[in-house]
């Protein structure tokens, strides 16, 4: 029996990194599928063994093994599932858990082209805290910024807690101080296609070859939508998540309610509304509502909760 880390899915095979850098083919055990089948209805089959967790697996052949185990996970960052055909019944939306065992969770957002975000940026800080991540967020493209339409939204963001880090590839700034927490430490990476993310993993992890300007979606237009994930390990005591074939994370399962807990700043204000079931919209005796109106909380962060609150009604259907 060996110990290893999974690093890579591709449908039926999983694939195992030991210790000493050795990988393994590997299927999952018979006995051990039965057992999560008991919840298949929550469950992707892709879920028993993610990118990220810890396996223990027999070699039955030369780079080849069988999982016996999935150790408990620390941490995971799941999403509803897209509307695959057959990805559920009636095409409803599963939870679908990306990877597991991370510690980190970067954004990276662009100030222009794509031009910054902040309502999508904020679903996923949400998805990121609900997993209970360390957020982080890189603005690329500082170089666009002529007209210093950035700042605003970093000292936002600081403002909450987040690490922010503003870089250019284009002209080489700010790019190492990124991995400043990624020793040690898992860390998984999310952004829109055409920020820089290629760009940024060759500048700071020279041993990468990611292909810049690639589109990356290409492979997701075919049926095979199974890889959605992969960790490296670049060295440095570093391992990276990379999230390719991944066009959106979305929190899966969240009740109304429970949304506001996930905007940090809500916090302080949550036990003062009237009722505790408040979803911060239209309740009389509101304390959220009442912070937003005297500038405590920013407006653009309660719109953007207003957003996701609307597409939670929409989506929970179970
Ligand atoms: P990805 O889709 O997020 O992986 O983005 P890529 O790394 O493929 O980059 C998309 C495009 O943005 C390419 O044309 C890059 O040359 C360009 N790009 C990347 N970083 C910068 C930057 O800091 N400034 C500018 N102006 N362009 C950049
Ligand atoms: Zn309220």
């Amino acid at each position: 029996m060996l110990e290893g880390r999974v690093v890579k899915v591709e449908s039926k095979d999983i694939y195992v990194l030991t210790g000493d850098g050795a990988e393994y083919r590997c299927s999952v055990r018979g006995r051990l599928k039965n057992s999560f089948n008991l919840k298949k209805d929550k469950l992707y089959n892709l879920d028993i063994a993610v990118v990220g967790d810890h396996v223990i697996f027999e070699v039955i052949e030369p780079a080849v093994g069988v999982i016996e185990e999935v150790k408990t996970r620390r941490t995971f960052l799941s999403r509803k599932s897209p509307r695959i055909k057959g990805a559920g019944y009636r095409g409803e939306r599963l939870e679908q858990v990306i990877a597991a065992n991370i510690d980190n969770l970067y954004v990276i957002t662009s100030v222009y082209d794509p031009v910054f975000n902040n309502k999508l940026l904020d679903r996923i800080i949400v998805t990121g805290e609900s997993s209970h991540l360390d957020i982080h967020i890189v603005i690329n493209k500082i170089d666009l910024d002529d007209e210093g339409v950035i700042e605003p939204w970093g000292k936002l963001y600081e403002e909450l807690g987040y690490n922010v880090y503003y870089c250019s590839v284009e002209d080489g700034i700010g790019l190492e101080q990124i991995k400043e927490h990624m020793p040690g430490k898992t860390s998984i990476f999310w952004g829109q296609s055409g920020v820089g993310k290629s760009s940024i993993f060759n500048a700071i992890f020279p041993g990468l070859k990611f292909k810049v300007g690639e589109i990356s979606d290409l492979h997701r237009k075919g049926k095979h939508t199974t890889v959605t994930a992969v960790m490296k390990d670049v060295g440095e005591n570093i391992k990276i998540v990379d999230t390719p074939g991944i066009r959106e994370i979305a929190p899966f399962g969240m009740r109304k309610e429970d949304l506001g807990h996930f905007f940090i700043e809500f916090g302080s204000y949550l036990n003062n509304c009237r009722f505790n079931t408040c979803t911060h919209f239209h309740e009389p005796g509101c304390a959220v509502r009442d912070a937003v109106e005297t500038g405590e909380i920013n407006f653009a962060r309660y719109e953007s909760y207003l957003n996701m609150l609307e597409t939670i009604e929409e989506d929970i259907n179970f």
